[in-house]
């Protein structure tokens, strides 16, 4: 293998590993988000109960006010009863009391509904309150650990960066400029090894004078389907197709 090729190889794989870092550090924010939005649903959840609880007990309070008058109405009636001399009278007002008595224990009835929600609330509460804590806590860990990963991955890529501007100082200018364009256009590989025939990146069968000139030549070979540089090893020639 020509030593331009042993560099680059050793340049393509810092590159392959830079690429995959930067996309990692790329998921980072969608991943945060993913976590703000978790907690933000959770505290969502609770202060939504919060407030059907707290409608439910202003409810309730209604419910009494309108106990209380129709209570004080049928006093009024009841007086109003003991000063009658008229039977007519006496029996309309007998009426009027018995009426405000039904509404009376129809607005308990459904105050006693009201009384049952609330406190099935408080115990969805109780319990959406401490799923909140378990959220939270699992969103501070989860944000911890992606600042940790972020910083590791940023140092890295530093690191990488650093070594591959070391390694690109020994490879030849029009060598690595060939190499970057390729790589800056397919990403994935810029030099790849022929493979029983084939081209390493494209996968098409090369001409035998393209797997000849990758064998012997100190030139760059370049493969015509993909454009991408080529290079051969004698394992892949030897090794049974079935095993690639
Ligand atoms: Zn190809």
């Amino acid at each position: 293998m020509s030593p331009h090729i042993e560099k680059l190889l050793v340049i393509q794989d810092r590159d392959r590993r830079l690429i995959q870092l930067e996309q990692q550090l790329r998921r980072i924010p969608s991943e945060r988000l993913e976590i703000e939005e978790r907690a933000k649903a959770a505290a969502g959840r609770l202060e939504e109960l919060k407030l059907r609880l707290k409608q439910t007990e202003s409810d309730r309070k209604q419910l009494e006010v309108e106990a209380t008058a129709k209570r004080a109405q049928a006093d009024k009636y009841r007086s109003q009863q003991l000063q009658t001399k008229k039977n007519e009278e006496y029996q309309a007002l007998a009426r009027e009391i018995e009426g405000c008595e039904k509404a009376v224990r129809e607005i308990e009835d459904r105050e006693l509904d009201l009384m049952e929600q609330a406190e099935k609330l408080a115990a969805e509460i109780k319990a959406e309150q401490q799923l909140l804590h378990e959220v939270n806590a699992q969103a501070d860990r989860q944000r911890a650990a992606i600042a940790k990963r972020e910083a590791d991955t940023k140092a890295e890529i530093e690191k990488l960066k650093a070594e591959r501007a070391e390694l690109s100082r020994s490879v030849d200018e029009s060598f690595l400029g060939r190499y970057e364009r390729i790589m800056r256009h397919r990403r994935d590989a810029a030099i790849v090894p022929v493979q029983h025939g084939n081209c390493g990146g494209c996968h098409l069968q090369l001409p035998p004078q393209t797997v000849h000139q990758a064998k012997g030549s100190e030139e760059l070979v370049t493969c015509d389907e993909c454009g991408r540089i080529l290079y051969w090893v004698a394992e892949y020639e030897h090794a049974p197709q079935a095993a690639r």
